[in-house]
């Protein structure tokens, strides 16, 4: 069983290879570890290589690499492990492994997830010089993904640079993974439903449109792929191979379109909001697939509250668009309010202003979207799950499926709303719902005692 699921995944992963995609290979199976020495001749065949990990990373598969590939007869260097407690992607340790890059001219084959996968990504790219990764955890959708998320001066920040030539992941491995890192990439992986959501809609607004070739890679197996979370908490391998086939496209559809706009949308806003605010909980940053639960369920619950609306209450006279809608002055004063960080609140303002509409000019998206109102919203309810249902999902997953578990209280997640509308350009659902002038009766139904924000829920299985 566990056989067919994998050898399924990477075939439809090779399948979805297309000419001109910077990744040439992907392993997924059990046991694929052993394969890394024919991985590296088929896209690296000379030269030396070097294992890029973090300590715990080289205890889960990096040693066991480093030990495979000198067995196998390539010229291995002495690994490079970051020891460091405080690791993170951090520019600071870019710099220093593109240092150290910089002063051999080995192929460097990451061992790791998120944080040396970034890392290893962007200082090889800036010596100039293609990578392959392999996986240790199912914890996020950018291994196969163009561009580096890197936090450098405060302000994380999505940085170019060319996806691995290789992807190797072993589910043996992954099945070892903290059971919460797995969970954490379900939670990026269900992300995708409200994700493509909003990407329906900014292309019913006219904003954006929808890129069927990534949009396929994403969305066409995505039910399938987040079917088993309960799987995904035992460490099912099975259950794995599908959650690490959908990381492995979502990264596939970011490549392929050259943005983020196929795998992120509000749901993600949420997060980043919360990483430029540095948020903690307990001492420690949430996994960037922790944020994204919570604010999967903050994005989605907001795309039921816009299909329980009424469309004919949207008004799209340019004089009644005025009684809701702010001169750009209004929003600049809210957003230097909320953001006293001078150049974070510079940040932030650009962005907003890069979508920034007059009332005027709203009138053409607002017509446009009421004259498709009706074909949107049976796209939108095609592609959506419930709220409630995701929740479930997340808690069977063993993922966060309440604000609380990441630290975030009712009344922080409600501002949240506001903010995370302001940081990103991307239009999303929030836009939607600000522009129709329909945002304090939407919050409001959202966080009214019994709503999806106004019940205390148990926190579901999550422990
Ligand atoms: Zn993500």
């Amino acid at each position: 069983m566990i056989q067919t699921a994998a050898m399924m995944a990477e075939q439809r992963v090779h399948e979805s290879l297309w000419d001109g995609a910077m990744t040439r290979l992907v392993k997924i199976g059990t046991g694929t570890l052993a394969t890394t020495g024919k991985c590296l001749d088929r896209c690296f065949p000379s030269g030396p290589v070097i294992v890029i990990a973090d300590s715990n990373t080289y205890q889960a598969a990096g040693q066991a690499i480093d030990q495979h590939l000198r067995q196998y007869g390539r010229e291995v260097l002495e690994p490079y492990v970051f020891e460091d407690n405080d690791l993170y992607a951090e520019y600071r340790f870019v710099e220093r492994l593109q240092k150290f890059l910089a002063g051999t001219d080995a192929t460097p084959v990451a061992v790791g997830s998120g944080t040396i996968n970034d890392l290893t990504k962007l200082a090889s790219h800036l010596c100039g010089r293609p990578y392959m990764v392999v996986g240790t955890a199912a914890s996020m959708d950018g291994y196969t993904a163009f561009g580096a998320s890197i936090t450098r001066d405060g302000y994380k920040q999505t940085m170019s640079c060319p996806a691995p030539l290789a992807v190797v992941l072993d589910l043996d491995i992954i099945a070892q993974a903290p059971r919460e890192m797995n969970a954490a990439g379900y939670a990026d992986l269900i992300a995708k439903i409200p994700a493509g959501a909003d990407w329906l809609l900014a292309e019913a607004a006219g904003v954006e449109p929808v890129e069927r070739e990534s949009w396929k890679l994403v969305q066409d197996n995505l039910r399938e792929w987040v079917g088993d979370p309960t799987g995904i908490r035992r460490a099912d391998r099975t259950a794995l191979a599908g959650l690490v086939e959908g990381l492995v496209m979502t990264g596939l559809g970011m490549q392929r379109a050259n943005s983020s706009r196929p795998a992120s949308g509000a749901d993600h806003q949420f997060s980043h909001l919360w990483d430029m605010q540095h948020h903690t909980h307990q001492g420690a940053t949430p996994m960037h697939g922790c944020k994204v639960a919570i604010g999967t369920l903050a994005s989605t619950a907001m795309h039921e509250q816009v299909l329980a609306s009424n469309i004919q209450h949207l008004s799209t006279e340019e004089n009644s668009i005025r009684t809701h809608w702010p001169e750009w002055e209004i929003i600049e004063q809210a957003i230097r309010n909320d953001f006293p960080d001078a150049s974070l609140a510079e940040q932030v303002l650009q962005q907003s202003r890069d979508k920034y509409l007059k009332a005027s000019e709203l009138v053409q998206r607002l017509q446009r979207l009421k004259a498709g109102w009706p074909e949107l919203c049976v796209r939108l309810r095609d592609q959506l799950i419930p709220a409630s249902t995701i929740q479930e999902m997340l808690a069977q997953a063993g993922a966060p499926n309440m604000p609380e578990e990441i630290g975030i209280s009712r009344q922080r997640l409600q501002k949240s709303y506001k903010q995370a509308q302001w940081i990103r350009s991307r239009y999303t659902v929030l836009d939607f719902i600000l522009e129709a002038g329909w945002w304090t009766p939407c919050i409001d139904n959202l966080f009214k005692p019994g709503s999806f924000w106004g019940k205390k829920q148990e926190s579901g299985s999550h422990g």
